[in-house]
């Protein structure tokens, strides 16, 4: 298959999917990333054959072998999105040409195959297009399709080398607001022991490694009575980066917003930068640059610094409420900006507004 083509996706139907009343039912109280449609994508991939046999067969286990190097080696990427169902019953995903990018890019940083960006896009409106009942309507609130293509490395090998045998996927989970507490603040545990990325490293690819890597910080977190972990740069533990899987904005009382720069060392979230352009046209000042944990704690408590927020297609855009640390802890006050923008961006992605970006793209 060529990048030319484009790609048909062979559809196997299961014989034996979910009734209407378990849908529903699901529908109804999803929790996130717990169950799963009825379908998924597959696309083989081979150094000799190039990607092959793409089809939407029955959700359901891989045969791998037990030396498959991704069970060893961790060479695995992914993404996240997802599909919205809008009033009139059409569905639409965010801005997928962005996650195909990064998908690529994260590739080529694990040293896994490039999927073409027609492939990753043609995988999503089919699988979606034959679970179209599992697109949740709106009216159920904050709900839709979660989406995740990954991609493993299949080769039997023990040799490290990039695996010449790669399998990609996409599988999709009705999904309710990630944080069922909605735009309750959270708390924030800064890590001080561990690190998330280097430079060099692979903290710009989505790769499953990089949350491995986060779980034990995270785990710290909880017993701290946090719900996420804010990580500092490697070099000189000084520069706020980024939450495990979230991008961080700080709001000022005069209305300036600052996000950490991309370092090299954060995640360019789909999200973050269509937060940054949204906040523009609302007409904040929005300054990328290095943002050091002694201002966020200084201006917190002198309260210049009102609002701090996450955001990340899973979540949103999350309000933080209290950072703490060893020995310490400041809150913000916050405001109104979280709620504003992300209230402009749910506008957009469910089709309340006009989409005056070009940031949706339709799938059924
Ligand atoms: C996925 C991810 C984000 C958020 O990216 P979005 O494209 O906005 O979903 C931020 N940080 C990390 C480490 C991530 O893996």
């Amino acid at each position: 298959m060529t990048t030319e083509t484009t790609p048909t996706f062979a559809l196997e139907q299961r014989p034996d999917p979910a009734s209407d009343e378990q849908v529903a039912e699901l529908l109804a109280n999803p929790a996130f990333g717990a169950k799963f449609t009825d379908h998924m994508v597959v696309v083989d991939w081979s150094k000799e054959g190039g990607w092959a046999d793409p089809r939407v067969t029955a959700y359901g286990p891989f045969q791998l072998e037990p030396a498959a190097s991704v069970f060893h080696y961790g060479q695995e990427i992914f993404e996240g999105m997802k599909a919205y169902r809008h009033a009139d019953g059409s569905i639409w995903t965010f801005r997928p040409e962005q996650n195909a990018d990064r998908f690529a890019r994260s590739a080529r940083r694990l040293a896994l195959p490039e999927l073409p960006k027609g492939l990753f896009l043609e995988s999503l409106r089919a699988l979606v297009e034959l679970d179209q009942r599992w697109v949740p309507d709106q009216s159920l609130g904050e709900v839709s399709l979660y989406l995740r293509p990954f991609m493993i490395a299949t080769e039997q090998a023990l040799g490290v080398r990039p695996a010449n045998r790669a399998l990609y996927s996409v599988i999709a989970s009705p999904a309710g607001a990630y944080f069922p507490g909605g735009l309750k603040p959270v708390n924030i545990w800064l890590s001080e022991d561990f690190v998330r990325a280097a430079p060099g490293g692979t903290g710009t690819a989505k790769c499953g490694g990089n949350y491995a890597a986060s779980l034990a910080a995270q785990a710290e977190g909880i017993d701290n009575g946090c719900d996420q972990v804010a990580f500092l740069d490697a070099i000189e533990q000084k520069w706020v980066e980024e939450l495990g899987g979230m991008n961080l904005f700080f709001a000022y009382r005069d209305g300036t917003i600052v996000t950490p720069e991309l370092s090299g060392t954060i995640l360019e979230g789909v999200t973050r930068g269509s937060l940054i352009e949204l906040a523009r046209e609302k007409g904040h000042e929005v300054i990328e640059r290095k943002y050091s944990i002694d201002e966020w704690r200084a201006d917190a408590a002198s309260g210049d610094l009102v609002e701090v927020f996450a955001c990340g297609t899973a979540a949103v855009i999350v309000p933080v409420g209290t950072l703490k640390w060893r020995g310490g802890e400041v809150s913000m006050t916050g405001g109104d900006i979280a709620g504003d923008l992300r209230n402009a961006l749910l506008d957009i992605q469910y089709g309340r507004v006009e989409d005056t970006h070009g940031w949706m793209h339709q799938l059924v």
